[in-house]
């Protein structure tokens, strides 16, 4: 059961936040709520936004600013291929998030002359923009009141507050009102409290391994005074190996790689007689097993050693055919991939 605190506890409790975040928190490019900031656009913003849905900071960083450097303006993306961005994402994972920030962009040119929106209405509006992401962008964009609540101020909120090890599998309502109770009045203030406790979250008050003696809201913290119960449910674990996101992702680095179309047969079965240890030159000339029972095709295909690479490590993985095909199938249907006469391409 949610237990509001008092406005005693609550201001106490902001203070020693914000104090160890302005102290400790790190220096992100696109980070704006510490005084030491560098300042970054709100397009900067919004993209390390989408990054940061399922990613985290240190693999987004690279990316972000490779990103930016090419991209500096909504209108800098838009006017390439979306597919252009799909190959900058690189290896962030869940790559229709690229998509999405591109689409995003070609609205922000043709609807708002360019510039990213700044209200949350507006910014919903725009693909791939949702309820956290619309807040986030309003809050550290534009310095605008908005209860932020990602999954690690959920957690912070759910420990320090309810003494619960974890928060309900779902966003309750019952959370959204804490998370309100919680947020200060004053704008200034209220950007800070988001980014203080989302940080918290990230480098102390982790999911697996909180560190509570490092922690400066530790004799505060309901979860701690009641000897840190065990949670309610076990939380999914977020599979990866062997799953269809592994092999959708191993067939995005070879389309990524490559410049010119991919022999469809090339996704779904190893080349016969193409030894991996000998994978140095830069082409391929050979013909291919295409699966048990459907005997031999033969292609005939030239690409750099780098595609070689990363169809290597795709069939390292050694996925059944049938999921080999799902997986094909699906990065067609959801439009990270199209095919030709030619091949699969970006
Ligand atoms: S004391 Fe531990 S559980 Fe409580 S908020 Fe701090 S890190 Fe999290």
């Amino acid at each position: 059961m949610t237990t509001y605190p008092s406005d005693s506890t609550r201001l106490k409790t902001a203070k020693l936040i914000e104090e160890w975040f302005l102290a400790t928190g790190r220096d992100l490019p696109w980070r704006t709520a510490l005084p030491h900031s560098r300042g970054c656009s709100p397009w900067g913003i919004m993209v390390s936004e989408f990054m940061l849905q399922q990613t985290p900071v240190v693999r987004v960083l690279p990316v972000w600013e490779a990103w930016m450097k090419r991209w500096p303006t909504p209108a800098d993306l838009a006017a390439e291929p979306a597919s252009e961005a799909v190959r900058a994402w690189g290896r962030l994972g869940y790559p229709r998030r690229a998509q999405r920030l591109h689409a995003a962009a070609v609205a922000i040119v043709e609807k708002h002359d360019g510039a990213v929106p700044d209200t949350r209405e507006a910014l919903q509006a725009l693909p791939g923009v949702g309820t956290y992401t619309s807040a986030a962008i309003a809050a550290f964009a534009f310095g605008r009141r908005e209860s932020v609540v990602d999954t690690n101020i959920r957690r912070v909120h759910a420990r320090l507050f309810t003494g619960s090890a974890l928060p309900a599998p779902s966003f309750t309502a019952a959370e959204a009102r804490l998370a309100e109770e919680l947020l200060p009045e004053d704008r200034a203030e209220s950007v800070t409290w988001n980014a203080a406790v989302m940080e918290l979250g990230a480098l102390v008050c982790t999911a697996r391994s909180p560190k509570c003696e490092e922690c400066p809201v530790a004799a505060e913290c309901a979860w701690l005074a009641a000897g840190r119960p065990d949670p309610e449910y076990t939380p999914k674990g977020q599979s990866w190996h062997g799953t269809d996101r592994q092999v959708r992702g191993a067939m995005m680095a070879v389309l990524r790689e490559a410049g010119a179309p991919v022999p469809r047969e090339l996704f779904l079965a190893r080349p016969e007689g193409w030894d991996t240890g000998a994978v140095t030159g830069a082409a391929l000339d050979s013909g291919l097993d295409s699966g048990p029972g459907s005997g031999t095709v033969d292609v005939t295909w030239s690409a750099g050693d780098g595609v070689f690479r990363t169809l290597d490590a795709l069939h390292r993985l050694q996925a059944p055919a049938d999921q080999l095909e799902r997986c094909l199938a699906g990065l067609l249907t959801d439009r990270l991939a199209t095919e030709s006469d030619a091949g699969v391409t970006l």
